[in-house]
Formats: C-alpha cells, sequence, structure tokens
C-alpha cells in the first residue's frame, strides 16, 4: 500500500536541545519495521543516529500498542488491522556539525538522517513535513514548501534536504535565471554579504561553464557561522557549510571559504548525481563501500581550488601557495608509501572518518592525495591535448545526466572515452600504486616543484607532539628507532628540560646528526632512550619557471584562465 509518510517536527524550545517527532502512516495488518539511518551520505562513519533516540511510543488509530526493539536502528510494531499508525519520539540534537542535528536558542540545523525513520525499508513514498518552529525563525531548506507543509518526493530526497531555520540573514542572486538563496545562521561574523554574494555567483557560473548548465530548479547555500569549526557537506540542491564567523579578514582568509563552497558546490554534479554505482542506492543502515571516493573528493578537492581562480575570487598566488602547502603535507606523511588512493578510499569508515596515533603511518587521505593526482593527471591529459575538464563533461553526459554509475574498475576506461588517452600507466602507479608522484608534469604550465632555501633547518626526531606529549611516533624515523611510544611525556633533552615544555622549540639547540639522550615519563615510570637526531625532510615550494616558453605560457592559460603573472583577483 502506498501512503506518504507524514511528519510533524516540532522544535518550538529549541534551547531544550530535542526534537519531538510524529510520524503517522497508513498500514496494512502485519509487521513493520522502522528504521533511522546511522551514517549520513558524504561523511563515511556510523555515527549510530538511533542512539539519540528516546521515549518512542506507537498508536493504532488512537490506541496504544505495543513496540519493540531489534536491532540498534530498528524498532518493530505488529498490526492486525488496516489503520494509522503513529510513531512519537523524540530526537536529542546537540552536535555541531554540518552531518548532524543541533538546537540552540538562536537557530536549528536538522539533518533528516537523524531525525526521520523509514517503513519496511520504503525509501519510495513521498515524504510531508510540518515543521514547528518559534514564530519569528525563517526557514531554508532545499526541500519544496506546499502550504505549511515541506514536500520531498521520496525518503532519499527528504534525507538530502537539511533544514536550516533561525534568526537568518539571507540574501539571493539568480544565475540561468534560476534562484540561488544564502541563508547564515550563528550570528554575526565579520563577512560582507555584498562579497559573499559576488564570490558565490562567480563561482556557480564558473561551475555551469564547466558542465554546460546547472542540475537543479534552485539552490540553497546554509551557511552556519562557529567559532572556529569548519566543514561542509554536499546535497543535491543544498548545501551546509561550517565556517568561523571571524574568518573573512583580514580578505585573504576568506579565500578558504570560497574554496569551501565551491568545493560543495561542484559535488552538486560530482558524487550527488555522478556517483559510484556503489551508491544506487546508499545502504542507511550499514557502511557502503568505494574504491572510487578519490574520484568524488579528490576531483572535487582538485576543482575546489582551481575554480574560485578561475572565477576571479581567489588570486593565483592563493593558488600556489595551497598546492604548496598540500604537496608538503602529502610528502611528510609515512603512510603515502603503504596506501593507495583506491585502498584509502576503500577503507574511509575506519580511516580517515577514525584517525588514532598510528593513522599517519599506514594511511593516506584520498582528498589530500586525490587533489595532487588529479592535478597532475590533468597536466598528463593537457600535454596530451586533453583535459580533466573534458573528463568531467563526459561523465555529466554519459553517467550523471544518464542516471548511471560508475563500476569500480570503470574510471581508467572512462578517461580513455572521454580523452583518447590511455591512463593505464598512470592509474598503475598512481592510483592503484604508491610510486613517488609526477610532479615533473606542472612543467607542461610552466611550473616547477623546487626545494625550499631555508635560513634554519630544524633536526628531525619524527614525532607529532601537543608540547611535551608524544601523540604519534612517524615510522622509520629516529624516534622510532629510539623506541619512543604515542603517550610518551618528554622531560629532558640531553638532562635539561624542554623550552616552553614543547619537545619542537627545543629541538633547534641540536645539531643534525647529533645523538641526544631523551628523558620521557612513560606510564609513571622514568626512562631514558637515545636518537641521533636527522636532516629534516626538504621543504617543497611551487613556482613559475622564470623563462616560461610560448607554449608554457599558453598551457597555463587555457588551464588556469588568468594572465601568467597575474597576482591580484580583479574582484
Ligand atoms: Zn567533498
Amino acid at each position: 500500500m502506498k501512503s506518504p509518510y507524514l511528519f510533524e517536527i516540532d522544535i518550538e524550545s529549541p534551547a531544550k536541545r530535542v526534537v519531538q517527532v510524529k510520524l503517522q502512516k497508513k498500514v496494512e495488518p502485519g509487521i513493520h519495521s522502522f528504521s533511522m539511518p546511522v551514517w549520513t551520505p558524504g561523511s563515511y562513519l556510523v555515527r549510530d543516529f538511533p542512539k539519540h533516540v528516546f521515549n518512542l511510543t506507537t498508536e493504532l488509530d488512537g490506541k496504544k500498542i505495543q513496540v519493540r526493539k531489534e536491532k540498534k536502528h530498528t524498532w518493530l510494531v505488529e498490526t492486525e488491522e488496516t489503520g494509522l499508525l503513529t510513531l512519537k519520539y523524540s530526537v536529542y540534537a546537540h552536535d555541531l556539525s554540518v552531518r548532524t542535528s543541533y538546537l540552540a536558542h538562536d537557530f536549528a540545523l536538522l539533518n533528516l538522517t537523524s531525525i526521520l525513520m523509514f517503513h519496511n525499508n520504503n525509501l519510495e513514498d513521498q515524504v510531508r513535513i510540518k515543521l514547528l518552529t518559534p514564530n519569528q525563525w525563517k526557514v531554508s531548506t532545499g526541500m519544496n514548501q506546499e502550504g505549511v507543509e515541506l514536500v520531498a518526493p521520496d525518503m532519499e530526497e527528504a534525507f538530502d534536504s537539511p533544514i536550516l531555520a533561525g534568526e537568518l540573514i539571507q540574501a539571493k542572486f539568480e544565475v540561468e535565471g534560476k534562484p540561488h538563496n544564502i541563508s547564515i545562521a550563528g550570528g554575526r561574523g565579520n563577512f560582507s554579504l555584498e562579497k559573499i554574494v559576488d564570490g558565490l555567483r562567480s563561482i556557480v557560473i564558473e561551475n555551469q561553464g564547466l558542465y554546460g548548465s546547472l542540475p537543479y530548479e534552485r539552490y540553497e547555500f546554509l551557511i552556519v557561522l562557529s567559532e572556529k569549526s569548519g566543514g561542509g557537506l554536499e546535497h543535491r540542491n543544498s548545501n551546509v557549510s561550517m565556517y568561523p564567523r571571524l574568518k573573512f579578514l583580514p580578505e585573504k582568509d576568506s579565500y578558504r571559504f570560497f574554496s569551501l563552497e565551491a568545493h560543495e558546490h561542484f559535488h552538486t554534479w560530482l558524487v550527488k548525481r555522478i556517483k559510484p554505482q556503489a551508491f544506487m542506492p546508499y545502504n542507511y543502515l550499514e557502511e557502503t563501500y568505494t574504491r572510487l571516493l578519490w574520484v568524488m573528493e579528490g576531483v572535487t578537492s582538485y576543482y575546489d581550488n582551481l575554480i574560485p581562480v578561475r572565477a576571479n575570487v581567489t588570486p593565483v598566488s592563493f593558488y600556489l601557495k595551497t598546492i604548496t602547502e598540500e604537496i608538503n603535507q602529502y610528502e611528510q606523511i609515512p603512510g603515502k608509501k603503504l596506501c593507495s588512493l583506491e585502498e584509502a578510499s576503500f577503507n574511509a569508515w575506519i580511516g580517515l572518518y577514525k584517525p588514532d596515533e598510528n593513522t599517519p603511518n599506514i594511511y593516506m587521505s584520498y582528498y589530500l592525495k586525490g587533489g595532487i593526482v588529479t592535478l597532475l593527471l590533468d597536466m598528463y591529459l593537457r600535454r596530451l591535448g586533453s583535459s580533466m575538464d573534458q573528463v568531467m563533461k563526459y561523465l555529466w553526459e554519459n553517467y550523471g545526466k544518464r542516471k548511471r554509475g560508475i563500476k569500480e574498475d570503470e574510471m581508467q576506461n572512462i578517461i580513455l572515452q572521454a580523452t583518447g588517452i590511455d591512463v593505464a600507466e598512470f592509474f598503475e602507479r598512481n592510483i592503484r600504486g604508491t610510486d613517488d608522484l609526477p610532479y615533473e608534469l606542472l612543467n607542461y604550465v610552466g611550473l616547477t616543484l623546487e626545494e625550499k632555501k631555508e635560513k634554519e633547518k630544524i633536526p628531525r626526531l619524527g614525532v607529532r607532539a601537543e608540547g611535551n606529549k608524544v601523540i604519534s611516533v612517524l615510522f622509520d624515523s629516529p624516534a622510532h628507532e629510539a623506541g619512543l611510544a604515542p603517550g610518551d611525556v618528554i622531560i629532558a633533552l640531553n638532562g635539561i628540560g624542554l623550552e616552553n615544555n614543547k619537545i619542537l622549540d627545543t629541538l633547534k639547540r641540536f645539531r643534525i646528526g647529533e645523538e641526544i639522550e631523551i628523558t620521557i615519563l612513560r606510564e609513571g615510570i622514568l626512562h631514558r632512550v637515545r636518537a641521533t637526531l636527522e636532516e629534516p625532510l626538504a621543504k617543497l615550494e611551487v613556482k613559475p619557471v622564470t623563462d616560461p616558453t610560448e607554449e608554457q605560457k599558453n598551457a597555463w592559460y587555457s588551464w588556469i584562465k588568468q594572465p601568467w603573472k597575474e597576482e591580484k583577483p580583479s574582484k
């Protein structure tokens, strides 16, 4: 029997941080399961949303009936006649993040994967939501409004339509005649609304130009200002981003905001419409695995830096600084020798999303490496007369528009089909393998990767530390050889206490090649170990070549759409 999901979501007393939910559905006699997702697409971690559910009761046509829990995410109810089944439950919501739900006195962010339940694994029925909020609050969401109800054609779309409600600061613009609404919650920041509107419009136009057209009728930028945390989560016609409220000034600090928004808007195509077959559909009740997250997130990370430069929103100098930082970060992580992009993607659930003291030794982020490898892949294709832009257009026309999923091993062949270029060896080395990355490809657009000359080199021990506490011991480093362990507290080097109580501040007082005695406190007992300090890993820098050829200048322009040596954005 087809019947809509009728929800009433009550957040009229938001300061209590509890969402009151009523779900009504017409059912036939039988056993009914009601389940809540354990994760939210785009964020690959089992968050066990049902753990925040309490006070669950059930009625059939107004008469109380029994309910029992079957699994951590599923409740069972038995009915003997056809009727209107009502579930009432409460959800505690106080997690300020883009992938969960949060209630406060001035605004609410509801990610509906952590609020709604679905019946008998049925994701197809229409979802109608009556949202009760404090009187003066505004409501923004990608869902359509019909009278007092928010309506999604099915549960998947409801799950994909977060709601931002509260005392919102709002603005709008149009591209292709389609409304793009901006809603900002979380108090005042030091942003200029006009600059946000201009920047976002330019980014949307740039993404539209790449793919050919906008795939939605309306788009919502749902922005939550925070004290210091950041992040974003993509949806089909909206995104939720979180950004520190004072990081819009000085102006160079605002560039990260535009990269973040370019990233989430790019996902409107890649991952929300061009997606792995493994995500069609998502399994909301357990992990959904794919080896293609490096495409979904790595390619997006590449474009999130590039699109704002092409759109004149951020300067070339910021782009070069960012890829320099990313390459340095990548080169310092021992896990680069062990974990390929495909493995990193598959293991996201226990790797990227569950980092621990040993993660840097055996894991590599598919965002970080994926972004750098996509840059190099783009150079590889451009050198042979094609580009990643062409690959993205092909994916949109042949996969996204046709609702065809990408098979696990298909990407290499897709590039061949899109560009006529065989990338088998590139994939073997850089995507399935862990070879040193072919940075020399940057030369095609007139860039080189050089070792940065440093006035002072700090000897390397090979630990990540917070103050005097060892957080990680990097494999094959002096600290690893010496037998230091995460959790060790370093008391003294050569019998002398630490400067500012910080390990890294004190190392600069020693020589490269010097053997030192390290006094540590481990599990309440003092120990002494010896380590030989080594040369630090080279600091690298991406720079334009001094004397570019005409070919390099042309390749540069057709890639980044800015004249050679352009330093400042034009707006
Ligand atoms: Zn992303």
